[in-house]
């Protein structure tokens, strides 16, 4: 399994690569349907109206891929900070995630989930405005098992353990030891 250092610093770069890709396909295509509208040629309406709706759907295709790459690009800026504040809030609220970074809970729940999708946090979901991780759940269902808290040497959360065996991280699924 590859560490969490390294997976954040592959999806930034592939992010950045995607955005510019995104941005390059989408002026081109604009471009392509302003040249239609421009050179529309009343002898070929259907040529011409090819011509503008095909490169008008990739430029708007291009448009919503670009807003969503951002939202990625955003939640991959603020992981580490998103990772220390929710692995020192039990309730894992997402709201109060969100006030030190000046952010709505929208906004915050579109980043975890973005985080969750490139598997930067691992086995979560988000329900209520709360990050779920049921795996801890099921930890805190067995009460007669003595737990310990670790942290993280790749993403630097605190994850409680059960003690004696062997664990991963709730949020990166990098191993702990001790
Ligand atoms: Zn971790």
């Amino acid at each position: 399994m590859k560490n969490t250092g390294t997976k954040l610093t592959l999806a930034k770069a592939a992010n950045k690569t995607r955005l510019i890709i995104m941005w390059i396909i989408t002026i081109c295509s604009a471009l392509m349907t302003i040249g239609g509208v421009a050179t529309f040629n009343t002898q070929n309406i259907f040529g011409s109206l090819v011509v503008i709706l095909g490169f008008g759907a990739i430029a708007f295709f291009g448009i919503t891929k670009i807003i969503k790459l951002r939202t990625q690009k955003a939640a991959l800026k603020n992981y580490t900070g998103y990772i220390a504040r929710l692995s020192n809030d039990p309730p894992k609220s997402l709201s109060r995630l969100a006030t030190p970074f000046n952010l709505s809970t929208d906004t915050v729940v579109k980043h975890i989930n973005a985080l969750i999708k490139l598997g930067l946090i691992q086995n979560a979901y988000v329900e209520n405005d709360r990050l779920i991780l049921p795996e801890r759940n099921l930890y805190e269902k067995a009460p007669e098992t003595v737990y310990v808290t670790m942290k993280c040497a790749c993403c630097g959360a605190n994850t409680t353990v059960p003690e004696g065996k062997s664990n991963t991280c709730e949020y990166c699924g990098s191993p702990l030891t001790k």
